[in-house]
């Protein structure tokens, strides 16, 4: 089996794909600016990354970058493992709900993250390794605490459009090392998915 040390050198040394932080510069500068400017999550209680907002979905490579951040040991990998298939459960990930041939698509769940804290902590992800939809969207005004938070489509597009070759030849090389068949899940989904192939 390939270890994770391997899959990592294979990804940013043989591929050569750009590092997380580079990836994610632009939507960490906006986030950074928008916090110069008092417009910032500080007193939010994290709407974006519960039940009430959340149906974010990640593709193979940002399930690694997550896996980059949780620092996974054999101390912590069974903790890890049991919390993705609760949160999976609790919120019924695992039951697809197909909405019907003219449209061909699944119902796409809301969900409470698991990586999220409530209270202060709130995203536990290191903001270098965090999905790009999540970096992505930010209140616009001054204390809003979620009201009127929206994602910066156009920056995230500007993003995608400068990595793409980068991270379609890392997600390629994923699924096909790992052989994963799909294109993007649910946070926990796609990061158990991933622990269960590597560890
Ligand atoms: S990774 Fe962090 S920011 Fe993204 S949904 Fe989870 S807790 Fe929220
Ligand atoms: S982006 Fe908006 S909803 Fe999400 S934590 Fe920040 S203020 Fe709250």
């Amino acid at each position: 089996m390939t270890t994770f040390a391997e899959i990592q050198n294979s990804l940013y040394q043989k591929l050569n794909i750009h590092s997380p932080g580079e990836r994610r510069k632009l939507l960490i500068d906006e986030m950074e600016g928008l916090t110069n400017k008092k417009i910032h999550c500080f007193n939010c209680s994290g709407t974006c990354c519960t039940f009430s907002a959340n149906s974010m979905q990640i593709t193979p490579i940002e399930a690694f970058e997550i896996l980059i951040s949780l620092e996974v040991t054999e101390h912590n990998l069974s903790d890890l493992k049991a919390a993705l298939q609760k949160n999976i459960q609790d919120y019924r990930l695992d039951h697809e709900i197909f909405l019907g041939k003219k449209i061909n698509s699944i119902l796409r769940k809301t969900y409470t993250c698991p990586f999220f804290v409530a209270g202060s902590k709130g995203c536990t992800i290191k903001k270098d390794l965090k999905p790009y939809g999540c970096l992505g969207f930010n209140p616009r005004i001054e204390n809003d605490n979620g009201s009127q938070c929206l994602s910066n489509t156009e920056l995230l597009e500007t993003r995608e459009n400068v990595e793409i070759k980068n991270e379609d030849n890392a997600n390629d090389f994923l699924k096909q090392e790992l052989q994963l068949e799909w294109v993007k899940l649910e946070i926990p989904k796609a990061v158990l998915a991933l622990l269960e192939k590597i560890f």
